[in-house]
C-alpha cells in the first residue's frame, strides 16, 4: 500500500487540529530556555523575530524570559489570533506582536533584528533556503536559534528513511547541516538534540485525546482518518527508531 504523505493534508486542516493543543511541534520551554543561554548581548533593545511560531508556546517562553521587543510571523491566521490573545493575558502585548505571513517572504527591513527564532518551521521552506533568506534580516553579529529534524547517524533503516524522504527532503545529518550554516554565512555556536520528553511528553500524548475529538468532529471525512492515520504512525515510528533521528536546536551567528 502507498504511504501517506503530509503534503496530502489541507494546511488549515493541520492547523485546526494543532492550535488547539498547546505545541505544534516538539519542543519544550526548557529547551527553548537552554538555547536562549547561547544567545549574547541580550537587552531591552533586543528585537526578536519568531518564525512559524504557531500559537506561540515558544514566543511566551522568549518574552518572558528576555526584555526583548518580539515579533512572531506565521502563515496561519488563527494561530495568530491565538497567540496575541495569550500575550494581552500575559501582559505581554506591548512586547509581543503576532503577524500573518510567510518564512519565505518576510516583510521585515535588513538588518532589522538581533535575533531570529525558529522551532519546528523552518523544513516548510527547506533548511538553507530559510538560512540564506533570514540572514538578510540579520543585523551582523546576530543570533539565529532553529530547531530542524536530523538524522543522528549516517545510515538508517529503510522504513524510516523513507517516511522522513517523504516529509523532508532535504532532511541530513548534524554535521552536515552544521556545514550548511557555515556556509550560508554562520558561525556554528551550539548545536544540541531535544530529549525525547519533548516529543512523547509534549508532542505525541497530548494529540491523543484530540485526535479523538477531531475524528468525532469530522465523523465520515476521509481525509481527516487519514491525517490521523498518518499522525498515529508518526508517533510509532518514533518510538521504534527514536535513535536514529530527532530535532536539534542550531545555535549560530550571523557573520
Ligand atoms: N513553533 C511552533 C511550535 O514549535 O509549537 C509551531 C511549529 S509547527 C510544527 C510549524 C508552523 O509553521 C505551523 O504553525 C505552520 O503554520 C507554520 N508554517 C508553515 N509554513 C509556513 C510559511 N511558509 N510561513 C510561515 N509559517 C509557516
Amino acid at each position: 500500500m502507498e504511504e501517506i504523505t503530509i503534503h496530502e493534508f489541507e494546511f488549515a486542516l493541520i492547523n485546526e487540529f494543532f492550535t488547539e493543543l498547546e505545541r505544534q511541534g516538539p519542543g519544550s520551554s526548557e529547551e527553548t530556555i537552554r538555547a536562549l543561554g547561547f544567545i549574547g548581548n541580550l537587552s531591552n533593545k533586543t528585537k526578536i523575530a519568531d518564525l512559524g511560531c504557531g500559537s506561540g508556546a515558544q514566543t511566551m517562553v522568549l518574552a518572558q524570559n528576555t526584555e526583548a521587543a518580539i515579533t512572531a510571523l506565521d502563515l496561519y491566521a488563527g494561530s495568530i489570533d491565538k497567540l496575541n490573545a495569550t500575550a494581552g493575558k500575559l501582559g505581554l502585548q506591548n512586547r509581543v506582536k503576532g503577524i500573518v505571513g510567510s518564512m519565505d517572504h518576510l516583510p521585515f527591513q535588513n538588518d532589522e533584528f538581533d535575533l531570529i527564532w525558529s522551532e519546528g518551521a523552518i523544513a516548510n521552506i527547506g533548511f538553507e533556503k530559510g538560512l540564506n533568506h533570514w540572514k538578510d534580516f540579520l543585523k551582523k553579529d546576530g543570533y539565529i536559534a532553529i530547531t530542524y529534524e536530523s538524522w543522528f547517524t549516517d545510515e538508517r533503516p529503510a522504513e524510516i528513511e523513507k517516511w522522513w524522504v517523504d516529509a523532508v527532503p532535504e532532511m541530513d545529518t548534524i554535521g552536515h547541516n552544521i556545514s550548511i550554516m557555515q556556509k550560508t554565512g554562520y558561525i556554528p555556536v551550539a548545536a544540541f538534540t531535544l530529549p525525547e520528553s519533548c516529543w512523547i511528553d509534549n508532542y505525541f500524548i497530548p494529540q491523543k485525546a484530540r485526535q479523538e475529538e477531531f475524528l468525532k468532529k469530522h465523523a465520515g471525512n476521509k481525509t481527516v482518518e487519514d491525517m490521523i492515520t498518518f499522525m498515529r504512525r508518526e508517533a510509532d515510528l518514533y518510538s521504534k527508531y527514536k535513535q536514529y533521528y530527532g530535532y536539534v536546536f542550531y545555535i549560530g551567528k550571523k557573520m
